[in-house]
């Protein structure tokens, strides 16, 4: 039981008003009656795709800026963790990653002569998966040669990769972290997950608390910029725990925290094991209220000791810490390109996603065709609630680049949405900006779900109650 002497009063009665206010918003009619949660990554939302043809992906595609964000998925991990919705491929031999290696290089190539150009002017980049730092260090280096020499990085603003800590460690992880920095890797966002090695267990995680804390210190003392992920709400994480584990994430004094929710509901192709597991909450260990509860907590513990919430979910002592990569291409809309198997490609009115099966993405590189599997042309109702709702959920909207995109102005289109949540204290608005307020950053993936169309929403109609904010009414646009 969490009490003042534990955690500051005032961070306690912050986190009961935000329980309050969470009931609120399900009576509203924003939230769905259970409280589950479901993120809001992309828009359209990201289900199942339509099937989308290679050939016919960039008819008519006219590029609109000269730089991009860049992502390579990388499909390897050593386990499958329990909470993972990711297609991932277990069980690899180093022959198998040479083998995706290969594939991605021609991949590379295939890409970037269908969009016509010999090198990719990269904005930001992120390398992410699976694991991308389970492949050998003379792998990664063999990636990094060919991957940057296709890259034009004179733009670049920032270059990330995603990791697992256990593939920091020894000596074989000090040479990771030289090769990537080598390679211009700054930003290290290490899924540290749990810092409690019981926890760790029950997530199917192949590390333990001191493997983090060693990969930690050893990704800072080589220079690299450190983000460290927890996920709130694990079963089994009581309420004493989840403040340890914030306390012992500030204790390592990264660069940025990022306060996960956990995601019981698949998103994509895979359904990872927490569903069945836990049987969509038939039987959870922590109720949605106290996993609201305990985000709250470690919110006030992260501001107390001096870090803000810069992006959605990203917490930093520097506003200039954050993933440039998500905020470039789910904030300012910059087009991303995608290599590598289920990677989406994400251009201004348009986007593709590669197969998320390697024999299919193998078969397609073979013969010279882009791996794309499921995508679409936007329709002008889908770009104008993309270009509202991911702004709005990475925090803030400029009113300018949603005119520029879509030629209309955000007022004109969402005005009585744009009130509502004005009405409920969620969004505040100036000459420039829609900006979420404290509160409605909090449930920023509900406002992002507010913008949806009802074809695309997550959960069913009779799900939400008749409150004015039900995504399900006036959901039609003005424009
Ligand atoms: S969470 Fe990461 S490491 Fe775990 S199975 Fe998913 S992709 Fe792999």
């Amino acid at each position: 039981m969490l009490n003042e002497e534990i955690v500051d009063p005032t961070i306690l009665e912050n986190a009961r008003r935000t329980v309050g206010d969470f009931h609120h918003l399900i009576d509203s009619g924003l939230i769905n009656k259970d409280g589950e949660f479901f993120p809001s990554l992309m828009y359209p939302t990201m289900m199942q795709y339509p099937p989308m043809k290679a050939e016919g992906f960039l008819d008519g595609y006219v590029p609109h800026e000269d730089s991009s964000c860049v992502y390579v998925h990388f499909p390897f991990c050593m386990m499958r963790c329990a909470f993972c919705h990711f297609p991932n491929v277990l069980g690899s031999t180093e022959g198998d990653k040479d083998v995706y290696l290969d594939h991605l290089e021609k991949e590379m190539d295939i890409s970037m002569s269908r969009f016509g150009v010999s090198r990719v002017k990269a904005r930001s980049i992120l390398l992410g998966g699976g694991t991308p730092t389970f492949i050998s260090p003379a792998q990664m280096k063999r990636f990094f040669n060919f991957f940057t020499a296709r890259m034009d990085m004179t733009a670049m603003t920032q270059f990330s990769c995603d990791t697992s800590p256990f593939f920091l460690l020894g000596y074989e992880g000090r040479e990771r972290l030289k090769i990537m920095r080598d390679a211009g890797v700054r930003r290290l966002a290490i899924g540290v997950q749990a810092f409690s090695d019981p926890i760790l267990k029950k997530m199917a995680r192949h590390h333990n608390t001191a493997d983090s804390l060693r990969a930690i210190s050893m990704a800072k003392e080589m220079g690299f910029k450190v983000n460290l992920e927890l996920i709130c709400g694990y079963p089994g994480e009581t309420p004493e725990l989840w403040v340890d584990m914030v306390r012992q994430a500030l204790r390592c004094e990264v660069d940025e925290i990022i306060i996960y929710r956990l995601k019981i509901l698949p998103m994509g192709v895979h359904t990872g094991a927490i569903y069945s597991l836990f049987d969509s909450r038939g039987n959870p260990l922590i109720t949605n209220d106290e996993q609201i509860r305990l985000k709250a907590v470690a919110i006030g513990l992260l501001e107390q000791n001096g870090y803000h919430e810069t992006m959605s979910r990203f917490f930093s002592k520097t506003p200039a810490d954050y993933s440039y990569y998500m905020s470039d291409w789910m904030g300012g809309q910059h087009d991303n390109l995608g290599f590598g198997l289920y990677s989406m490609t994400m251009l201004r009115d348009r986007f593709s996603q590669n197969t998320p099966d390697l024999k299919e993405y193998y078969a397609a590189i073979e013969s010279g065709k882009m791996p794309i599997k499921t995508g679409a042309i936007r329709t002008r109702d889908q770009q104008l609630r993309r270009n509202i709702s991911m702004p709005l959920k990475n925090m803030h909207l400029l009113k300018k680049q949603f005119r520029d995109i879509t030629g209309a102005d955000p007022g004109a289109v969402f005005g009585k949405k744009i009130q509502l949540l004005k009405d409920h204290g969620l969004l505040q608005e100036d000459a420039e900006y829609l900006k979420l307020t404290k509160l409605g950053r909090f449930f920023a993936d509900e406002i992002a779900q507010f913008f949806c169309h009802p074809d695309l929403l997550p959960f069913k109609k009779d799900k939400y109650k008749d409150g004015p904010l039900n995504p399900y009414v006036g959901y039609e646009t003005e424009a």
